[in-house]
């Protein structure tokens, strides 16, 4: 079968690679569509020890079933799937607590097994779910996003939210931005370099959007919030700077949460958070209620993708890629359909 493979640093290409055989309690799923995610994008420039080549990568899928391994009760052949970008085990602690996404040992497609840049992906029948008519693939790929956007917000849902400000409108920034309004947020500011971003934010339901540059992110959120500071405040970026101005751009008692990964350590004030009572947590993946919530949204046309959402097959995923990595045109997401 063919696969976009990183086989060095560097280096992608779409070449033939083995068939892949699903093992006791796995399914073959026949790749439908698959997301690009930031995280690749960022791990290939930046020669990332997160994912190490020789390697497939792609976490954020959806298909149809082809083939049953053994011991898969529960799938049938022919059934179109939404697939967890985790794999959980199932017997850890946090398993046992339903916290499948930080199960102790999480494997992710695409970084510790095959992903699905691939025609065929072999997958734990345990982490699909079922994908209703009404979705596309492509909209199945964009569950993963979304989901997480989802659980942001489901960690900070503790205020009142009626002014949110998300940092980031690339892809993960924009399904959080989406997730905010759909879960009650009175007002959503993004902060955002890239004019074309900002005019897609707007179109998604942003109340204001602005370039950081011109005058800082604080002055900016403060406008946005008669100088009180927002009540959420959504770090999709995860730069150094990034990082630390939430902290002041959020108001006393406020929330942030950080799901941006761009940089590790940071200096900021940890009195702000004290003595003003600002609670900051992270967020990795979703949670499978998340994940739920993601594909009743599509199902029920909740979810714009237009037109920030591309499409390109896999044969071109090489050429796809590159042009993500290089945010040439206006596209801020690239989905691979390996049919196509
Ligand atoms: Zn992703
Ligand atoms: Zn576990």
């Amino acid at each position: 079968m063919q696969a976009l493979v990183y086989p060095a640093y560097g280096e992608l290409e779409v070449r033939e690679v083995p068939e892949p055989i699903p093992g006791p309690g796995e399914v073959l799923v026949r790749v439908g569509a698959c997301g690009i995610c930031g995280s690749e994008l960022g791990s290939f420039a930046a020669r990332s020890p997160r994912r190490v080549p020789p390697l497939v990568m792609g976490h954020e899928f959806a298909g149809t079933v082809v083939a049953l391994g053994e011991g898969t009760a529960g799938v049938r052949e022919g059934d179109r799937v939404v697939v967890n970008s985790l794999v959980h085990c199932g017997a850890c602690d946090l398993c046992r607590r339903g916290s499948t996404h930080l199960c102790r040992n999480r494997q992710i497609f695409g970084m510790n097994r095959p992903g699905a840049f691939a025609e065929r992906v072999a997958v734990p029948a345990a982490i699909v779910y079922p994908m209703p008519a009404a979705m596309s693939a492509v909209q199945g790929a964009l569950v993963e996003p979304l989901a997480n956007g989802i659980h942001v917000v489901s960690l900070a849902s503790r205020n009142p939210m009626e002014s949110v400000v998300v940092i980031g409108a690339g892809p993960i920034g924009l399904m959080c931005l989406q997730a905010a309004l759909r879960k009650g947020a009175e007002r959503v500011g993004v902060s955002e370099p890239n004019p074309e971003r900002r005019a897609v934010a707007r179109m998604l339901g942003a109340a204001a959007a602005w370039d950081p540059r011109e005058g800082g992110l604080t002055a900016a959120v403060m406008a946005f919030t008669d100088g009180a500071g927002a009540d959420l405040v959504i770090d999709a970026v995860g730069s150094a700077e990034t990082k630390r101005d939430s902290v002041a751009a959020a108001r006393r008692g406020g929330e942030l949460v950080w799901i941006g990964l761009h940089c590790d350590e940071v200096t900021l004030s940890s009195f702000a958070l004290i003595l003003e009572e600002r609670r900051l947590s992270g967020s990795y993946g979703a949670g499978e209620d998340d994940i739920r919530t993601a594909i009743e949204w599509f199902a029920a046309g909740r979810v714009q993708t237009e037109p920030w959402v591309e499409t390109a097959p896999l044969a071109r995923g090489a050429e796809a890629f590159f042009a993500a990595l290089r945010q040439e045109g206006r596209a801020v997401k690239v989905v691979l359909e390996p049919g196509q």
